[in-house]
């Protein structure tokens, strides 16, 4: 992985609060049907790792949204908090919760080929479709 960057952030109520040490500053944009309806649009992750502090834990709801994977939000103020992938319990995050991190890049854009046609981000990143990722983590399982 590139250099890391840490950085703090709390959800709309400030129930949770969240300091993540290994934040990598180029970040992914998701275009999959799921991200888009948690969010109703794009998911902009930054890949955190597992070197996460959560307090305000007892706020936290996760929701299982798929077979390896799941995500967390405030149970009192609805905040999206993370994406956690259950096999390495690596934490992707919002890139919009936190305030204060420098050097971010989009890097990369999942499931490019669900992207629907009212929307298109000039930023030029790498690209990988549904068939792409799906053979990609297979060959990692
Ligand atoms: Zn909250
Ligand atoms: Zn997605």
């Amino acid at each position: 992985m590139s250099e890391t960057i840490s950085g703090a952030s709390s959800c709309l109520c400030g129930s949770v609060k969240i300091t993540a040490k290994k934040i990598n500053p180029n970040f992914t944009v998701c275009h999959c049907e799921t991200c888009r309806t948690w969010g109703g649009a794009p998911f902009f992750a930054v890949q955190c790792g597992t070197d996460v502090k959560i307090t305000g834990n007892e706020k936290v709801k996760t929701y299982k949204s798929s077979p390896w994977a799941s995500r967390g939000f405030c149970s009192d103020c609805g905040t999206h908090l993370f994406y956690q992938l259950d096999k390495t319990g690596e934490y992707n995050m919002p890139v919009g919760i936190f305030s204060d991190l420098k050097g971010l890049a989009m890097d990369m854009q999942y499931f490019s080929d669900q992207r629907p046609s009212y929307y298109c981000f000039s930023n030029e990143t790498k690209e990988m479709t549904k068939a792409e990722i799906e053979s990609y983590f297979s060959s990692l399982a």
